[in-house]
């Protein structure tokens, strides 16, 4: 990736800068996200229909699917104006994992139906993978579907849990045992399911912080019609992987990183109050020095597989490795916050704190998750070592 910057990427990029000013919600600015069905609720909802109004929420598409069309270094460049005006950079189940899923193993009718609504924001995806006793060991996971009688539907009986923003989602990717004689990879087939369909029921979990951000999800006798099959039966496995991809390429972007790490130094320049703050201590610099490093070293890395995903290339196994690497840097930083504001660091359910003192310590609280979702650490680290370096089972 050439990252020299023509007259004509500096006039887009203003012209993304002068719009993020004028429509990102200022509160947005402020407060980082937490996990209370994330990125498609509240204000974020008002940031994502105005990017959709305005053709970019999903930034990454081609024109043909209801994307802006940006070429690659424009992709870059819409990204780092988000980073460096404090917007949240949009994601989510339907732009980032379901729809170029669709554009690389879709149907024309799976196309033309799914992937317009998801550009316009009018309609929200969620994923079902996993399962009671099925999360890293995804491939065992029990949901069953049965071809019916009329031979135009599939009918689903089964349970999923842990699916992020169920609640609001009106359509879900499931994975589904459609062989139960086949070895385990082989019986697996990639459904897309409406999620008003009579037969689905939703139960929220509640979380450590109060919110209700995921759910079990259960399929009793669900009709499906043959034609929200993706690809072929039984062949759901080798698109369930793409789509992961995908997802650790999404949840690995280093760039909320960036903005956790200026807030850390807003912090310790005013903590402690009354005292040298924290700022001049040697041990603190030298701990935001490398996490400072280390978060540039993993954007430039990303920068390569930026490029080859832009080419249309998938991700690829080495998407773990921002997975990985960006969850354990961010798990770092928010250790290094909680000592810094001490036992400020425990009022994180106090709304009457300052918003930072509220969302760094909420931080630390998500980013326990971070290296459990999308599979967790110790499940990347297998992936890079077998896939990415080669090392023997
Ligand atoms: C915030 C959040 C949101 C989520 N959203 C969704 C969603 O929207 N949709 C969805 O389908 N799922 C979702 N998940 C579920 C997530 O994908 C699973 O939690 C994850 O894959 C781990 O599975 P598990 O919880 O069953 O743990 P287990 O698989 O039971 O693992 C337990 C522990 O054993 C370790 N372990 C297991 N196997 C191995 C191995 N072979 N080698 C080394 N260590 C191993 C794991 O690393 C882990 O530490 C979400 C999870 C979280 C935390």
């Amino acid at each position: 990736m050439d990252l020299k910057e023509s007259a004509q990427l500096t006039q887009f990029r203003a012209a993304v800068r002068e719009w993020i000013q004028a429509n990102l919600p200022s509160e947005i600015r402020t407060v980082d996200r937490t996990y209370d069905g994330i990125e498609e609720s509240g204000l974020m909802g008002v940031w994502y229909q105005r990017l959709a109004e305005q053709g970019w929420l999903a930034y990454r598409w081609p024109k043909e699917h209801g994307g802006p069309g940006f070429s690659e270094p424009e992709q870059i460049v819409f990204m780092d104006e988000c980073r460096q005006q404090g917007a949240p950079i949009p994601h989510g189940f339907g732009t980032s994992m379901i729809g170029p899923i669709l554009m690389r193993f879709g149907s024309d009718w799976q196309k033309e139906r799914f992937l317009p609504p998801i550009a316009r924001h009018e309609e929200r995806w969620c994923q079902g993978y996993s399962e009671p006793n099925a999360g890293s060991d995804l491939a065992g996971l029990q949901t069953r579907a049965e071809l019916a009688p009329d031979r135009e539907h599939l009918i689903v009986n089964g349970q999923k849990t842990w699916t992020s923003a169920a609640g609001q989602a009106d359509w879900i990717f499931v994975l589904v045992r459609t062989d139960p004689d086949a070895p385990k990879h082989k019986g697996i087939s990639f459904l897309l399911v409406d999620m008003k369909s009579e037969g689905i029921s939703v139960r929220p979990i509640k979380q450590i912080d109060g919110k209700q951000g995921f759910y079990e999800t259960f399929f009793d006798g669900v009709k499906v019609p043959i034609q929200n099959l993706v690809g072929t039966l039984n062949a759901g496995w080798g698109i369930a992987k793409s789509l992961l991809e995908h997802e650790r390429l999404a949840t690995g972007s280093n760039l909320g990183l960036g903005a956790y790490l200026e807030r850390m130094r807003r912090i310790a320049a005013e903590y402690p109050q009354g005292g040298d703050p924290v700022l001049l201590d040697s041990e603190f610099r030298q701990t935001m020095s490398r996490l400072d490093m280390d978060s540039e070293c993993l954007r430039y890395t990303r920068f390569r597989l930026e490029t080859a995903v832009m080419q249309g290339r998938p991700p690829g196994h080495e998407s773990s490795i921002f997975k990985l690497f960006q969850s354990e840097l961010f798990q770092d930083a928010c250790d290094l916050a909680l000592e810094t504001m001490g036992t400020d660091s425990l009022g994180f359910y106090d709304e009457r704190l300052s918003a930072d003192a509220y969302e760094l310590p909420m931080r630390m609280l998500i980013t326990r998750a971070m290296s459990i979702y999308s599979g967790s650490n110790e499940i990347q680290r297998n992936i890079i070592a077998k896939r990415v370096l080669g090392l023997p089972d």
